[in-house]
Protein backbone atom coordinates (compact mmCIF):
# COMPACT_ATOMS: atom_id res chain seq x y z
CA UNK A 1 0.00 0.00 0.00
CA UNK A 2 1.75 3.19 -1.40
CA UNK A 3 0.78 6.03 0.84
CA UNK A 4 1.42 10.26 -0.18
CA UNK A 5 1.87 12.96 2.38
CA UNK A 6 1.31 16.41 1.40
CA UNK A 7 3.01 18.32 4.55
CA UNK A 8 2.52 22.09 5.19
CA UNK A 9 3.65 24.13 8.07
CA UNK A 10 1.12 26.56 9.42
CA UNK A 11 -0.98 23.68 11.05
CA UNK A 12 1.76 22.26 12.89
CA UNK A 13 1.24 22.04 16.89
CA UNK A 14 2.09 25.12 18.42
CA UNK A 15 2.64 27.27 14.93
CA UNK A 16 0.26 30.55 15.50
CA UNK A 17 3.23 33.41 13.61
CA UNK A 18 4.57 33.75 10.42
CA UNK A 19 8.05 33.94 11.60
CA UNK A 20 7.87 30.27 12.79
CA UNK A 21 7.36 29.51 9.36
CA UNK A 22 9.50 31.79 7.43
CA UNK A 23 12.61 29.85 6.16
CA UNK A 24 14.19 33.62 6.43
CA UNK A 25 13.56 33.27 9.65
CA UNK A 26 17.14 32.52 11.80
CA UNK A 27 15.27 31.95 15.51
CA UNK A 28 12.40 30.39 15.30
CA UNK A 29 12.12 28.86 11.89
CA UNK A 30 14.66 26.08 12.98
CA UNK A 31 12.96 25.14 15.68
CA UNK A 32 9.59 24.84 13.87
CA UNK A 33 10.61 23.21 11.06
CA UNK A 34 11.83 20.31 13.11
CA UNK A 35 8.29 19.90 14.63
CA UNK A 36 6.89 20.04 11.27
CA UNK A 37 9.50 17.33 10.41
CA UNK A 38 8.36 15.37 13.60
CA UNK A 39 4.98 15.46 12.77
CA UNK A 40 5.30 13.91 9.27
CA UNK A 41 7.70 11.18 11.10
CA UNK A 42 4.67 10.98 13.29
CA UNK A 43 2.08 10.59 10.04
CA UNK A 44 4.70 8.10 8.31
CA UNK A 45 5.20 5.71 11.63
CA UNK A 46 1.02 5.96 11.97
CA UNK A 47 0.92 4.60 7.79
CA UNK A 48 3.06 1.86 8.47
CA UNK A 49 1.10 0.49 11.48
CA UNK A 50 -1.66 0.60 9.65
CA UNK A 51 -0.44 -1.52 6.52
CA UNK A 52 1.34 1.03 4.66
CA UNK A 53 4.42 -0.33 3.06
CA UNK A 54 5.95 2.37 0.80
CA UNK A 55 5.45 6.41 0.84
CA UNK A 56 6.19 9.43 -0.64
CA UNK A 57 5.92 12.83 1.00
CA UNK A 58 5.53 15.81 -1.01
CA UNK A 59 6.95 18.89 0.94
CA UNK A 60 4.29 22.05 0.48
CA UNK A 61 5.50 24.63 2.50
CA UNK A 62 6.64 27.94 0.99
CA UNK A 63 9.95 27.26 -0.48
CA UNK A 64 9.38 23.39 -0.58
CA UNK A 65 12.49 22.59 1.52
CA UNK A 66 11.43 22.61 5.19
CA UNK A 67 11.82 18.68 6.21
CA UNK A 68 14.70 17.56 8.49
CA UNK A 69 15.96 14.28 6.43
CA UNK A 70 17.53 13.38 9.66
CA UNK A 71 13.84 12.79 11.29
CA UNK A 72 12.83 10.78 8.71
CA UNK A 73 13.29 7.57 8.32
CA UNK A 74 15.30 6.16 5.02
CA UNK A 75 13.11 4.30 3.72
CA UNK A 76 10.94 6.84 1.77
CA UNK A 77 10.85 9.22 -1.26
CA UNK A 78 10.66 13.23 -0.75
CA UNK A 79 9.49 15.86 -3.43
CA UNK A 80 11.57 19.16 -2.31
CA UNK A 81 11.67 22.36 -3.95
CA UNK A 82 9.58 24.46 -5.66
CA UNK A 83 8.44 25.95 -7.66
CA UNK A 84 6.94 22.11 -8.95
CA UNK A 85 3.96 22.60 -11.40
CA UNK A 86 1.00 20.77 -9.24
CA UNK A 87 2.46 22.57 -6.04
CA UNK A 88 1.46 20.89 -3.02
CA UNK A 89 -0.10 18.61 -5.37
CA UNK A 90 2.48 17.48 -7.11
CA UNK A 91 3.21 13.76 -6.97
CA UNK A 92 -0.36 12.70 -6.52
CA UNK A 93 -0.90 9.54 -8.96
CA UNK A 94 -3.07 6.72 -10.06
CA UNK A 95 -2.58 3.77 -7.59
CA UNK A 96 -2.55 5.60 -4.56
CA UNK A 97 -3.50 3.38 -1.42
CA UNK A 98 -4.62 7.33 0.16
CA UNK A 99 -3.30 10.73 1.23
CA UNK A 100 -2.38 12.36 4.14
CA UNK A 101 -2.16 16.22 5.03
CA UNK A 102 -0.66 16.87 7.70
CA UNK A 103 0.34 20.64 8.77
CA UNK A 104 -2.99 22.09 6.50
CA UNK A 105 -4.59 25.54 7.88
CA UNK A 106 -7.81 27.12 7.01
CA UNK A 107 -8.75 29.03 4.07
CA UNK A 108 -8.35 32.58 3.27
CA UNK A 109 -11.42 34.39 5.39
CA UNK A 110 -12.07 31.81 8.11
CA UNK A 111 -12.51 33.16 11.61
CA UNK A 112 -10.00 31.52 13.75
CA UNK A 113 -7.94 29.89 10.84
CA UNK A 114 -4.71 30.25 12.17
CA UNK A 115 -2.41 32.06 9.58
CA UNK A 116 -5.29 31.47 7.37
CA UNK A 117 -4.60 31.88 3.33
CA UNK A 118 -5.42 30.06 0.31
CA UNK A 119 -2.15 29.16 -1.39
CA UNK A 120 -1.08 32.94 -1.48
CA UNK A 121 -2.76 35.71 1.05
CA UNK A 122 -0.74 38.38 -0.77
CA UNK A 123 -2.74 37.50 -4.23
CA UNK A 124 -6.17 35.53 -3.61
CA UNK A 125 -8.79 37.00 -1.98
CA UNK A 126 -10.97 33.74 -2.50
CA UNK A 127 -11.20 30.33 -4.19
CA UNK A 128 -14.67 28.79 -5.19
CA UNK A 129 -14.94 25.86 -6.96
CA UNK A 130 -18.46 25.25 -8.28
CA UNK A 131 -19.62 27.98 -6.09
CA UNK A 132 -17.77 25.95 -3.07
CA UNK A 133 -15.29 27.80 -1.09
CA UNK A 134 -11.88 25.92 -1.20
CA UNK A 135 -9.36 25.79 1.57
CA UNK A 136 -5.71 24.14 -0.23
CA UNK A 137 -6.62 20.51 1.58
CA UNK A 138 -9.80 20.83 -0.94
CA UNK A 139 -8.32 21.96 -4.05
CA UNK A 140 -6.03 19.13 -3.50
CA UNK A 141 -7.99 16.59 -2.35
CA UNK A 142 -9.66 17.11 -5.85
CA UNK A 143 -6.68 16.38 -7.70
CA UNK A 144 -6.00 13.28 -5.47
CA UNK A 145 -9.91 12.36 -6.29
CA UNK A 146 -9.26 12.96 -9.96
CA UNK A 147 -6.39 9.83 -10.05
CA UNK A 148 -8.97 8.10 -8.11
CA UNK A 149 -7.35 8.54 -4.76
CA UNK A 150 -9.68 9.07 -1.35
CA UNK A 151 -7.55 11.60 1.23
CA UNK A 152 -7.21 9.47 4.49
CA UNK A 153 -6.20 11.89 7.11
CA UNK A 154 -5.77 15.40 7.71
CA UNK A 155 -3.88 17.23 10.70
CA UNK A 156 -3.77 20.76 11.36
CA UNK A 157 -5.95 23.23 13.14
CA UNK A 158 -9.65 22.81 14.64
CA UNK A 159 -11.27 24.82 11.52
CA UNK A 160 -9.33 23.17 8.63
CA UNK A 161 -10.19 19.85 10.43
CA UNK A 162 -13.89 20.62 10.65
CA UNK A 163 -14.17 22.27 7.18
CA UNK A 164 -12.50 18.96 5.30
CA UNK A 165 -14.94 16.79 7.15
CA UNK A 166 -17.76 18.54 6.08
CA UNK A 167 -16.65 18.04 2.46
CA UNK A 168 -14.97 14.37 2.86
CA UNK A 169 -16.95 13.11 5.93
CA UNK A 170 -14.58 9.49 5.45
CA UNK A 171 -11.62 11.25 6.35
CA UNK A 172 -9.92 11.07 10.01
CA UNK A 173 -9.10 14.35 11.68
CA UNK A 174 -6.34 15.25 14.19
CA UNK A 175 -6.99 18.88 15.34
CA UNK A 176 -3.85 19.92 17.02
CA UNK A 177 -4.88 23.47 18.27
CA UNK A 178 -7.73 26.06 18.13
CA UNK A 179 -6.80 29.33 16.73
CA UNK A 180 -7.61 32.51 18.75
CA UNK A 181 -8.63 34.88 15.61
CA UNK A 182 -5.50 34.45 13.04
CA UNK A 183 -2.17 35.01 15.06
CA UNK A 184 -2.47 32.54 18.41
CA UNK A 185 -3.80 29.46 19.03
CA UNK A 186 -4.40 27.79 21.87
CA UNK A 187 -2.53 24.47 21.28
CA UNK A 188 -1.25 20.97 22.19
CA UNK A 189 2.09 20.77 23.10
CA UNK A 190 4.01 19.01 20.22
CA UNK A 191 4.67 15.98 21.63
CA UNK A 192 0.87 15.26 22.29
CA UNK A 193 0.52 16.12 18.74
CA UNK A 194 2.50 13.76 17.03
CA UNK A 195 1.11 11.09 19.21
CA UNK A 196 -1.84 12.39 18.13
CA UNK A 197 -0.94 11.97 14.40
CA UNK A 198 0.23 8.30 14.77
CA UNK A 199 -2.57 7.04 16.32
CA UNK A 200 -4.77 8.64 13.66
CA UNK A 201 -3.02 7.98 10.89
CA UNK A 202 -2.99 4.36 12.24
CA UNK A 203 -6.96 5.02 12.39
CA UNK A 204 -7.17 6.58 8.91
CA UNK A 205 -5.58 3.20 7.38
CA UNK A 206 -8.32 0.94 9.69
CA UNK A 207 -11.00 3.28 7.75
CA UNK A 208 -9.08 3.80 4.10
CA UNK A 209 -12.15 1.20 3.08
CA UNK A 210 -14.82 3.54 3.81
CA UNK A 211 -13.19 6.33 2.33
CA UNK A 212 -13.95 7.71 -1.33
CA UNK A 213 -12.07 10.12 -3.38
CA UNK A 214 -13.20 13.65 -3.55
CA UNK A 215 -14.52 15.23 -6.81
CA UNK A 216 -15.81 18.24 -8.39
CA UNK A 217 -18.79 17.47 -10.93
CA UNK A 218 -17.93 18.64 -14.51
CA UNK A 219 -18.54 21.19 -16.03
CA UNK A 220 -16.19 22.76 -13.40
CA UNK A 221 -16.06 26.34 -12.50
CA UNK A 222 -12.57 28.00 -11.54
CA UNK A 223 -13.52 31.04 -9.21
CA UNK A 224 -10.77 33.85 -8.29
CA UNK A 225 -11.25 36.73 -6.50
CA UNK A 226 -8.18 38.65 -6.14
CA UNK A 227 -6.40 40.57 -3.96
CA UNK A 228 -6.60 43.17 -5.84
CA UNK A 229 -7.71 44.12 -9.34
CA UNK A 230 -3.98 44.52 -10.68
CA UNK A 231 -4.29 40.99 -9.98
CA UNK A 232 -7.01 40.11 -11.84
CA UNK A 233 -5.54 42.38 -14.80
CA UNK A 234 -2.56 39.75 -15.07
CA UNK A 235 -4.74 36.40 -14.59
CA UNK A 236 -7.61 37.50 -17.67
CA UNK A 237 -4.76 37.42 -20.05
CA UNK A 238 -4.53 34.12 -20.13
CA UNK A 239 -6.46 32.48 -22.54
CA UNK A 240 -9.14 30.70 -21.33
CA UNK A 241 -10.00 32.94 -18.31
CA UNK A 242 -12.98 35.20 -18.73
CA UNK A 243 -13.11 38.68 -16.22
CA UNK A 244 -15.79 38.36 -14.49
CA UNK A 245 -15.28 42.13 -12.12
CA UNK A 246 -13.12 44.37 -11.10
CA UNK A 247 -11.14 41.81 -8.21
CA UNK A 248 -12.46 38.76 -10.34
CA UNK A 249 -11.90 35.93 -12.80
CA UNK A 250 -13.50 32.77 -13.79
CA UNK A 251 -12.03 29.51 -15.63
CA UNK A 252 -14.22 26.67 -16.88
CA UNK A 253 -13.41 23.06 -17.58
CA UNK A 254 -14.43 19.80 -17.62
CA UNK A 255 -11.02 18.31 -16.28
CA UNK A 256 -9.69 18.91 -12.90
CA UNK A 257 -6.40 18.32 -13.79
CA UNK A 258 -6.97 21.59 -16.11
CA UNK A 259 -8.43 23.68 -13.84
CA UNK A 260 -5.60 23.21 -11.05
CA UNK A 261 -3.39 23.54 -13.33
CA UNK A 262 -4.81 27.07 -14.28
CA UNK A 263 -5.47 27.68 -11.01
CA UNK A 264 -1.41 27.53 -10.45
CA UNK A 265 -0.72 29.35 -13.14
CA UNK A 266 -3.27 31.89 -12.49
CA UNK A 267 -1.91 32.68 -8.59
CA UNK A 268 1.82 32.73 -9.84
CA UNK A 269 0.99 35.01 -12.30
CA UNK A 270 -1.51 37.12 -10.14
CA UNK A 271 1.29 37.16 -8.15
CA UNK A 272 3.49 38.42 -10.75
CA UNK A 273 1.28 41.87 -10.85
CA UNK A 274 1.92 42.56 -7.11
CA UNK A 275 5.57 43.81 -7.89
CA UNK A 276 5.42 47.52 -8.26
CA UNK A 277 6.62 48.33 -11.84
ZN1 LIG B 1 2.33 26.66 4.20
Amino acid sequence: MHVYISCDMEGTAGVCSWRQCDPQNRHEYPIYRRYMSQEVRAAIDGAREGGATTIAINDSHSDMRNLLWDELPPDVRVISGSRKPFSMAQGLQPGLAGVFFTGYHAKVGDRDGVLAHTYTAETLYEVRVNGVPCSEALLNAAMAGYYGVPVLLITGDRVVVDDVAQHLPWVTGVAVKDGIGHYAADSLTPNAAQAAIRAGAREAMRRAGEAKPFTFAPPITLSLETARAEGADFIELMPGFERTGGRSVRFVHDDYRTIFRAFVAAFRLGGAANVTP
